[in-house]
C-alpha cells in the first residue's frame, strides 16, 4: 500500500485558517496548505487520517485525494478515472457510490453524466483488475467507499470521504430543541476567543439553548478528542485499519484527558426545556457536573468576577415580526454585560444591525456561516486587568 496521501481536510467557508490551525496543533505543520480556493490539504497515512478524524473540531470531513487531473471531454474523464489507482483502496466486493459530482465553470457541467462516467470508469478498472467479467455488474456488498468528483475549471479532484457523517455529529447530541449550532462552528468560535488559552476563567453562554457552546468548551479545556463517541467510515475498512493503529490512537486519547481539571462554565437559558436539554446532552458527552445549568433570563446575570467569557448565539428573528423582540433583546445584552468590562464577549448573530442595538462597537468582526445564514461574530474584548 502507497504509505503517504494527500488529504483535504472540509470545512464550512470561514473556517478554513482554523482547520489548518489545528492540523498544525496536530502535528502536521510541514504539510499543511491552503489553496487559492481555500482548501485546507496535509499529507499522511492512514493513522493520520485516523488522527486527523479523531481530532479535528473545526472541520466537516477528512477525505484522501485519489488523484487531480484535467478534463475537457467524458472521454478524458473516464480514461483519467480508470487510471487511478483504484485497486489500492476497493477490495473486490467494496460498495463505491460515486456519491456526489460538482462541477464550476467547466466543460463538463452535467453532473449525473459525470458521476455515471466516473462510476463506470471505476467499475472497469476493477473488472480488470479482479479478472471479472465485463457482462456481469460487480458484486457491491462489502464495506462502504463513498466517492466524490468536483470538477473547477476543468480541473477534477477525484476524493475518498473517509468521515461518514459530518465531523460536527459528534454523538453528544440526542436532542437539540429550538436552532442549535453546529458542534463545529460552536468549536470554531471558542477557539477564536482567548478562553482556550486561560481556560480557568469563568465561561458563561446566557442564550446556551442545547448547550453545544458550554459542552464543546469543556471538551477543548478538558483535551477530550470530538470523535470518540462516534464511528467513522473507514473503521469498516480493512486495508486501513490494519494501518491505522486507531484502538492505540483512542486509548492515548482517553490517556490525555484532564479529567481533574475544574472548570467554571455556566449555562442559562429562559426556556426550561431548553435548560433540560443541555443537561440530557451534556450527560450524554460525560460532563455531569462539569458544567452548571440554570433558567435565567439573560437580563438577570450578574457576575462579581473578573476576566470572564460570555459566548452567546441570541435568537436572530429572522421570522417576521420577531425583529422588535429580539432587537430590545440585543438591547438588553448590552446594558446587562455593559457593568462586566473585564469580560469578552462574543456574539453571533445574523443581524447586521447588531451593534446598533447593542450599543457598543465591537472590537473585532469576523464573518462566517451558520448553516446558510450569513453571520458575524462580533468580538467586545474586555478591558486588561492590572497584574
Ligand atoms: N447555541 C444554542 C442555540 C441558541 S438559540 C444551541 O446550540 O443549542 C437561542 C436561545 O436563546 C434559545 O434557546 C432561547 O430560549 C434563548 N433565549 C431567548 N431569549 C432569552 C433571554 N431573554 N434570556 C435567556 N435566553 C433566551
Amino acid at each position: 500500500m502507497r504509505r503517504n496521501f494527500k488529504i483535504q481536510a472540509t470545512a464550512s467557508a470561514g473556517l478554513e485558517s482554523l482547520v489548518a490551525r489545528e492540523l498544525r496543533n496536530l502535528g502536521y505543520a510541514e504539510s499543511v496548505k491552503i489553496d487559492d480556493r481555500s482548501r485546507v490539504f496535509f499529507e499522511g497515512e492512514p493513522a493520520d487520517i485516523a488522527k486527523a478524524n479523531l481530532w479535528l473540531r473545526t472541520a466537516d470531513r477528512v477525505k484522501i485525494v485519489v488523484g487531480e487531473f484535467t478534463s475537457k471531454t467524458f472521454d478524458e474523464l473516464f480514461n483519467s478515472v480508470f487510471n487511478l489507482d483504484w485497486p489500492e483502496f476497493l477490495p473486490l466486493g467494496s460498495s463505491f457510490p460515486v456519491a456526489k459530482a460538482k462541477s464550476v465553470k467547466s466543460q463538463l457541467h452535467n453532473e449525473p453524466t459525470i458521476q455515471a462516467i466516473t462510476k463506470k470508469a471505476i467499475v472497469k478498472r476493477l473488472q480488470q483488475h479482479y479478472h471479472r467479467p465485463e457482462s456481469l455488474p460487480l458484486m457491491e456488498n462489502g464495506p462502504e467507499y463513498s466517492i466524490e468528483v468536483l470538477i473547477n475549471k476543468d480541473e477534477v479532484t477525484v476524493l475518498l470521504d473517509t468521515t461518514g457523517e459530518s465531523l460536527f455529529k459528534r454523538g453528544y447530541r440526542t436532542e437539540h430543541g429550538g436552532a442549535p449550532i453546529k458542534e463545529n462552528l460552536a468549536a470554531a468560535i471558542i477557539l477564536l476567543t482567548t478562553w482556550p488559552a486561560n481556560p480557568l476563567r469563568p465561561f458563561v453562554d446566557p442564550t446556551c439553548g442545547s448547550g453545544t457552546f458550554c459542552i464543546e468548551a469543556a471538551m477543548i479545556a478538558k483535551n477530550i478528542a470530538p470523535g470518540l463517541n462516534r464511528t467513522f467510515s473507514f473503521e469498516k475498512w480493512p486495508w486501513f485499519m490494519e494501518n491505522a493503529n486507531f484502538e492505540a490512537l483512542k486509548k492515548e486519547a482517553k490517556l490525555n484527558e484532564k479529567s481533574d481539571l475544574k472548570l467554571d462554565i455556566q449555562g442559562y437559558d429562559i426556556d426550561g426545556r431548553m435548560v433540560e436539554i443541555a443537561r440530557r446532552n451534556t450527560v450524554a458527552a460525560g460532563l455531569k457536573n462539569v458544567i452548571q445549568y440554570k433558567q435565567m433570563r439573560l437580563q438577570d446575570f450578574k457576575s462579581d468576577l473578573l476576566d470572564g467569557v460570555i459566548i452567546s448565539n441570541p435568537p436572530y428573528g429572522e421570522r417576521l415580526g420577531d425583529e422588535e423582540l429580539v432587537h430590545k433583546l440585543y438591547r438588553d445584552m448590552g446594558e446587562t454585560f455593559r457593568p462586566l468590562d473585564t469580560w469578552s464577549k462574543y456574539i453571533i448573530t445574523a443581524d447586521e444591525a447588531f451593534e446598533t442595538y447593542f450599543e457598543n462597537r465591537a472590537t473585532k468582526k469576523r464573518k462566517l456561516y451558520n448553516g446558510a445564514l450569513k453571520s458575524n461574530v462580533y468580538q467586545f474584548f474586555g478591558k486588561r486587568l492590572k497584574k
